[in-house]
């Protein structure tokens, strides 16, 4: 199966792609080859984008409450929905959120959910890549601790039944929700599976408060003295972070995802400390959470929130540039979770996305990432390629109809049930 697209801005030169199978096997002037035809006049080609913390499924609670405390919110929202969520809630939830995605060119998710056969299943369905994890929550409590690895190992027995798209994670949710021994537990899962460890770490001052007050030091020395830190994993949030914490993320290659909005949005008072983690050398991905906290999950206005965030912060216009924003959203999420894409290149897996250049964000055309970052939204995304198939054509999804209603359905009938 080939799939060339004809003509498109690419790298900032007008050329053709050739993708066969689900690779880019060449770019520039290229032989018409009987196959699928993708007219690329008037457009520009990018590789699609990597959200790096999601709760897919959490796009089912998309309005249902904001503008509250962070702990009224969760004990009085949020998880009385969660304790009734089925496996086909979570299923048309996180297919909801894949749609909207695909929509605003992302093609790759790492999730945090319960039911992960569901969202792997959906993720399969839709065509997208995901890394989706085995879940651990147990606050200490031996019997939900049992529970969960039970769940861990039956997810992992799975393997081999998913598609390459699918990586299986290991997700403690954080330090303060998960006992010390479980946190090991998983570690040496992970560890035994070569599985990513996708953990939320610093998001709040009272976590870190709490973890000094406990174990006597901040949370990223806490989760080091685990064992939990490796160049496996991805800690979501990393926003009340110390000097001595910073060198620990850099020295053992974490990777840090910073969720600009969800932080913004919960007022978790304070900021992602961009460049200090950069030049410490840390790989750096963004993410928007889930849609509870974010509402929306489009990269683009994470990307633009990610940098004047840091502008803001930092009383400097030259902070986060839109480059390098650009590069956090697409190549680092590549290198953090192994996967041979994140550029349109020969050779690379072809997730690509077809930029309409005839958006009005998109003119006048001086600086391709600049648009992108500063003033587009997802809706520039015209087309969408993910493993060299078509999931999205003049913006257009299969099913899109199908799963917005049974999400509907799903979500009304969770507040009812
Ligand atoms: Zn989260």
């Amino acid at each position: 199966m080939t799939l060339l697209i004809k003509n498109a801005m690419v790298n900032g030169k007008k050329q053709s792609i050739l993708i066969e199978g689900n690779r880019i096997s060449s770019i520039g002037k290229v032989a018409d080859k009987s196959g699928m035809v993708i007219d690329g006049a008037g457009k520009a080609a990018v590789p699609a984008l990597f959200n790096c913390h999601t709760h897919a499924a959490m796009s089912l609670f998309r309005g249902y409450a904001d503008d509250m405390p962070l702990h009224a919110w969760l004990n009085d929202k949020i998880w009385p929905l969660e304790a009734k969520l089925t496996a086909e809630d979570v299923y048309w939830g996180t297919k909801l959120a894949i749609l909207e995605m695909i929509k605003t060119g992302t093609t790759f998710f790492n999730d945090m959910y319960w039911h992960p056969l569901e969202t792997a299943k959906a993720a399969e369905e839709m065509g997208v890549r995901a890394a989706v994890s085995a879940i651990f929550l147990d606050f200490g409590d031996e019997e939900k601790a049992a529970h969960f690895r039970d769940e861990a190992r039956r997810l992992f027995w799975r393997k081999d039944e998913f598609s390459p798209r699918i990586q299986l994670a290991v997700a403690p949710h954080s330090i303060y929700s998960v006992s010390r021994p479980t946190l090991a537990w998983a570690r040496d899962f992970a560890k035994k599976h070569q599985a990513r460890l996708h953990i939320h770490l610093s998001e709040t001052e009272r976590e870190v408060k709490d973890c000094v007050a406990k174990n006597g030091m901040r949370p990223i020395a806490y989760a080091d003295d685990v064992g939990l830190l490796s160049e496996r994993t991805i800690a979501a949030h990393c926003i009340w972070l110390d000097d001595d914490e910073i060198r620990m993320l850099a020295e053992k290659k974490v990777t840090a995802v910073y969720d600009a909005v969800s932080n913004m949005k919960l007022a978790n008072g304070s900021f992602f400390p961009y460049d200090r983690l950069k030049n410490a050398g840390v790989n750096i991905c963004l993410a928007t959470d889930g849609a509870a906290s974010s509402n929306a999950l489009d990269m683009f206005t994470e990307m633009k929130v990610a940098t004047i965030l840091q502008k803001h912060m930092t009383g400097s216009p030259a902070a986060f540039p839109h480059g390098e924003v650009f590069s956090c959203a697409t190549k680092h999420g590549a290198k953090a979770f192994g996967i041979n894409a994140g550029v349109v290149a020969e050779g690379k897996l072809a997730d690509i996305l077809m930029i309409d250049r005839r958006q009005v964000s998109m003119v006048p055309y001086f600086d391709l990432t600049s648009n992108l970052v500063y003033s587009a939204n997802g809706s520039v995304v015209d087309t969408t390629i993910c493993d060299g198939v078509v999931l999205m054509e003049g913006r257009k999804v299969d099913g899109e109809e199908e799963i917005m209603d049974k999400a509907d359905e799903a979500a009304q009938g969770l507040v009812q049930r």
